[in-house]
């Protein structure tokens, strides 16, 4: 977890400052919290940001959640019925699935390769610019532990 090898925060860095956004602690060590494929609600980044910088309140981190979403940084997805996430991976259009049962998240590629990937049967004028897809099921750890119950 103590990822503050100089070289990497300083990617970080010249990233935030790419987007437009002046480079703080804070912005550093929310962006520094996710790891490559995670999807992270407010709380568990909290929780990480927090054990590098102590001080920052879960105030901060929403509105640095918000800052880097709105740079393009992080890329912001609300499942129903669970609190918004954030991940690292933006721009690809990617979807993702979602287990019904430990509400994992998971990504997979965009079924066309970019936005937007589906086309609804009736537009009404419009100029359709992202489809967003989740896929709802049930995930293989989920599955095992459901027949490894059902056989007990
Ligand atoms: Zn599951
Ligand atoms: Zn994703």
């Amino acid at each position: 977890m103590t990822s503050t090898g100089t070289d990497a925060s300083e990617r970080l860095a010249a990233r935030v400052r790419a987007a437009g956004l002046k480079v703080t602690d804070s912005r550093i060590a929310v962006f520094d919290a996710f790891r490559p494929g995670e999807h992270l609600d407010a709380d568990a980044v909290h929780a990480r940001v927090a054990s590098v910088l102590p001080s920052t309140s879960r105030q901060a981190v929403y509105g640095v959640l918000g800052a880097l979403s709105e740079a393009g940084l992080l890329r912001k997805i609300e499942p129903a019925g669970s609190p918004a996430l954030y991940e690292t991976r933006t721009g690809d259009n990617h979807h993702h699935l979602v287990c019904t049962t430990c509400s994992t998240v998971f990504d997979v590629a965009c079924i066309v390769g970019e936005a937007a990937c589906l086309t609804p049967s009736e537009t009404h004028g419009f100029r359709i610019e992202t489809a967003e897809v989740t896929f709802w099921g049930v995930c293989p750890d989920c599955s095992a532990g459901r027949a490894s119950t059902a056989l007990s």
